[in-house]
């Protein structure tokens, strides 16, 4: 055997019970906004065929190209741990046949996604998204509800955003814009990072979206692709636009949005937040009218977005420190092995009646269950020796105003039943 260091991979890590309560906060009220607009669920498995995601994102993207963690696993098959959701969803969407339901199906999901980025602030090897996909129209006011939901679940959060819109053409009028850009690039070659002189030639869209300071020059001049849209594009995008406009969203055309994965026509979005260094971007979304096609299915225009869950903790952790943590509601201090065993017994009622409890098993003496009670976030302790015992009635102390009284045990029952 070789040497063994502990340690978790670069780019994972883990979430402590101080930070799950943030995220089973946002998971809920994630559950709970898009449950308004007619989102249910849907749970994809983590790990897919490598050709999944060859085809469904596109094979000239950085993600394909360079960060999937691909392996063979025991039959020889080239298996690959998913860097998104969408493609999952619409390959459940084919194999359920949902098309046959008719109307549009309304999914949306949330968990961890895999890309072998390189480490910075604000990204991760392993991160979270929620997302959410509505599949089987291209009618503009579809993208403009989801994107109202993606902003309503910020919203809800208490996040301060700003939308980006654009529409990134069709495979008519797309292609006729990636050549006029490749031939502008092709004037000033010198004038590129290393990866856009590779983009240029493979994927000249890509070059919009390059954060390398000495390329915003260039890529400030190259031509916009909302002034090359065809007559059926630029319609949606209008029509988007003045959805939005209707439902009060405000937004900005940035013409130079583009996404990364290659299926996205038309609209593309992003919400970026002041809050974010250089990795601003909270979620990004837009529409992916051939995918299904790409996969094999039935024509199935659709929209999806996904929201980072790594940023947005970011964001609320600071703002809101541990006020979401869920400590016991009444912390069970005892002295003596009768009162332990009582206190196991008390603690196993209460629970079955839906109480927070919590039992000590060290050999503690009071104060330093007492400590411990406070560590946790008790909201009560009640104190169990010989003397209460013997009573049938024990001292209960509130945290929150230091308040001390004796209770029954019906007496107990009845009063965390108020709070
Ligand atoms: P994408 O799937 O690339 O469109 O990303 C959607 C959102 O997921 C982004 O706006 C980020 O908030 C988040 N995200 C993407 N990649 C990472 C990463 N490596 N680490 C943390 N968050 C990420």
């Amino acid at each position: 055997m070789g040497e063994f260091t502990l340690g978790n991979l670069p780019g994972t890590r883990d979430l402590l019970p101080e930070d799950t309560a943030l995220w089973q906060s946002i998971e809920s009220a994630a559950r709970d906004v898009f449950g308004r607009y007619g989102f249910a669920e849907i749970r994809t498995p983590i790990i897919e065929p490598t050709e999944l995601f060859a085809r469904g994102i596109g094979a000239d993207t950085d993600i394909v190209g360079k960060e999937m963690y691909t392996f063979r696993d025991q039959s020889g098959r080239s298996v690959t741990l998913r860097p998104e959701g969408t493609a999952s969803v619409v390959r459940a969407y084919i194999q359920g046949a949902m098309h046959r339901e008719g109307g549009v199906r309304k999914l949306y999901y949330h968990g961890p996604m895999f890309r072998h980025e390189k480490k910075q602030k604000g990204r991760w090897r392993q991160f979270y998204q929620v997302g959410a996909e509505a599949i089987g129209s291209e009618h503009p006011a579809v993208d403009a509800e989801i994107i109202e939901m993606a902003l309503g679940l910020l919203d809800a959060l208490g996040v301060k955003a700003r939308l980006c819109v654009n529409s990134v053409g069709c495979r008519d009028c797309r292609p006729r814009y990636v050549e006029l850009l490749r031939a502008e690039l092709q004037k000033s070659p010198g004038g590129l990072c290393e990866d856009c002189r590779r983009r240029a030639e493979t994927n000249p869209l890509r070059v919009l979206d390059c954060k390398v300071e000495g390329c915003q020059p260039l890529v400030a001049a190259l031509p916009a692709i909302t002034d090359h849209l065809c007559a059926g594009c630029a319609g949606h995008f209008a029509q988007l636009r003045a959805h939005l406009d209707d439902a009060g969203i405000a937004y900005e055309v940035a013409p130079r949005l583009v996404r990364g994965l290659d299926y996205y026509v038309r609209t593309a979005f992003e919400v970026v937040s002041g809050d974010l260094g250089s990795q601003n971007a909270l979620a990004g979304g837009g529409r992916y009218d051939g995918l299904s096609e790409v996969l094999g299915g039935p024509a199935a225009p659709a929209i999806g977005f996904a929201i980072g869950l790594d940023r947005l903790a970011m964001i609320l952790g600071e703002s809101r420190g541990d006020a979401d943590r869920r400590g016991p509601e009444l912390f069970l201090a005892w002295m003596g092995d009768a009162a332990f065993v009582k206190a196991l017994e008390i603690a196993r009622h209460l629970r079955r009646r839906g109480r927070r409890c919590h039992v000590d098993f060290g050999e503690g003496r009071l104060k330093g269950q007492l400590r411990l009670a406070g560590k946790l976030g008790a909201r009560h302790v009640l104190i169990i020796g010989e003397d209460e015992l013997a009573r049938g009635r024990y001292s209960i102390k509130r945290f929150a105003d230091s308040r001390q009284w004796e209770v029954t045990m019906e007496e107990l029952e009845a009063y965390l039943e108020t709070t």
